[in-house]
């Protein structure tokens, strides 16, 4: 099948570039010219796991193109993802200038029958703007003749660090059409285009449009619900002496609990999570309705993103002038370079400005730290004169006062406990991620200050 997908970012790459491996012509559009030159060049604009190899083996098999040119892409694809970014309004809903301006884009070049697909999270009801968008763009051509479309919505529930096996062995498959005959005609696309997914099960969840919208941000919702609940806690774990992750361990036991996303850290960040909660609260607003547990769940989450900020400032006190601290770890989760909200951003801002020097580390997302931070600080040049940025782990240590770690990569598991505290200035160790074991720290001569694991506290 021809495919074009419109956005090439971190859903609309992966998306591309996987319906390609599995034989489908697959054209990109993007509006970034960078993005689409290093594409063309043979780089990857972001870090996601597998995914330079798979483009490239695609690019020479002829089954993938990158392209800026709007008229060639959307004459390409019988099918047209939509997988542009939704960022936050300023009041907290999903801003749809970007799904909108590709849907006229679609509308201003198709002439023939197309499946326009919203990949993109939007809120319920955004597949009926996008039909308008595209219809009145077709009523300005003056109705061209064979040209038609249907709306699909079609969420995507990959993970950044693991997007392209998400994407290979999906959980589940949403599709959200009408019961027009074009939304027949299209739901039979959809089917032929996901067939080999479902080889093993099938996967495909057919629902009504609006159904489908919902069900995205659902889904993002109890996810942000349970690190909310268990940061909430990790906060009182550490008031009355209990181990969160004990806990954790305890209640995960049970079936209809599980262990997953019931870690206790920093807050949740990233690029979907606090957009995806904000938007859907919003949502209900328009409706005269108040989500009130989500609403919770994001003021949890904003304060938590300054507990170990808090923790530095009650062991420091205010003004940190003069006292250095090594980072470990400044994107939003592991295996990936995605600084979208990530809880390291509150963390920097907040001790930087109150005086400190940094030393940080990431394996992979340092060159994107500079740009955003350049960014965060863009009134503060002088604050953001004192961080530096090492190439190893151990190097980010010379001469700190304490190691905050930010996120749980894999390189960070296992270190060297005696070349840390060699290197260090005093042994101490805030774990914004709660990796170590707090018996074996301190049996190494730390101070370990975790996430709900007080009771441990040297
Ligand atoms: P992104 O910011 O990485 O990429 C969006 C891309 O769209 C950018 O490259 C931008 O230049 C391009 N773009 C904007 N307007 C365009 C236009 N009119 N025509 C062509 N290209 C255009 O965004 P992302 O992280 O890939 O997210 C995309 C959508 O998928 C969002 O709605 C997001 O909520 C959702 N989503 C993201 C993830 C994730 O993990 N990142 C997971 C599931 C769903």
């Amino acid at each position: 099948m021809n495919i074009t997908i419109i956005g090439t970012g971190y859903v609309g790459l992966v998306t591309g570039t996987c319906l390609a491996d599995i034989g489908n012509s697959v054209c990109c559009l993007d509006i970034d010219p960078a993005k689409i030159a290093t594409l063309n060049s043979g780089g990857v604009p972001i870090h996601e796991p597998g995914l330079g190899a798979l483009i490239q083996s695609n690019v020479e098999a002829g089954r993938l193109r990158f392209t800026t040119d709007v008229a060639e892409a959307v004459a390409f694809g019988d099918i047209q993802f939509i997988a542009v970014g939704t960022p936050p309004d300023e009041d907290g809903s999903a801003d749809l200038q970007y799904v909108l301006a590709a849907a006229r884009n679609i509308g201003r070049f198709i002439s023939d029958f197309k499946v326009v697909v919203d990949k993109s999270t939007v809120p319920v009801g955004t597949a009926d703007k996008v039909r308008a968008a595209i219809q009145a763009e077709l009523d300005a051509r003056g109705a061209p003749q064979g040209a038609s479309f249907s709306v699909v919505s079609n969420p995507e529930f990959l993970k950044e660090g693991a997007a392209v096996d998400d994407f290979m062995r999906p959980d589940r498959i949403v599709l959200g059409v009408d019961a027009t005959a074009e939304g027949q005609r299209a739901l039979a696309l959809m089917r032929q285009l996901y067939l080999p997914f479902n080889r093993n099960h099938e996967r495909t969840r057919v629902m009504d449009v609006k159904s489908a919208e919902f069900t995205k941000y659902a889904a993002n919702a109890m996810l942000a619900t349970r690190i909310s609940f268990m940061n909430e806690l990790a906060n009182l774990a550490d008031q009355v002496g209990a181990d969160i992750e004990l806990v954790r361990q305890g209640i995960g036991s049970d079936p209809r609990i599980g262990y997953s996303f019931l870690y206790a850290g920093t807050g949740y960040g990233g690029s979907c999570f606090p957009k995806d909660v904000q938007a859907l609260v919003r949502t209900a607003g328009e409706h005269g309705q108040r989500l009130r547990v989500l609403e919770a769940v994001e003021a949890v989450n904003h304060d938590q993103k300054q507990v170990v900020v808090n923790k530095v400032l009650a062991r420091y006190g205010t003004n940190l002038t003069g006292r250095r601290f090594a980072l470990w770890g400044l994107a939003f989760k592991p295996n990936t370079d995605d600084m979208r909200d990530a809880p390291s951003r509150v963390l920097i801002q907040a001790l930087l400005r109150a005086g400190a020097s940094l030393h940080a580390h990431d394996p992979v997302a340092t060159a994107e730290a500079r740009r955003v931070l350049a960014l965060d600080f863009a009134d503060a040049p002088d604050c953001l004169a004192r961080i530096q940025f090492a190439d190893k782990p151990l190097d980010a240590l010379t001469g700190a006062e304490a190691l905050i770690i930010m996120t749980e990569w894999k390189p960070y598991r296992s270190p060297n406990f005696t070349a840390m505290k060699a290197a260090m200035a005093a042994p101490v160790i805030f774990d914004g991620r709660n990796v170590y074991e707090p018996e074996l720290v301190a049996a190494a001569g730390f101070q370990y200050h975790g996430i709900g694991r007080n009771s441990h506290a040297s």
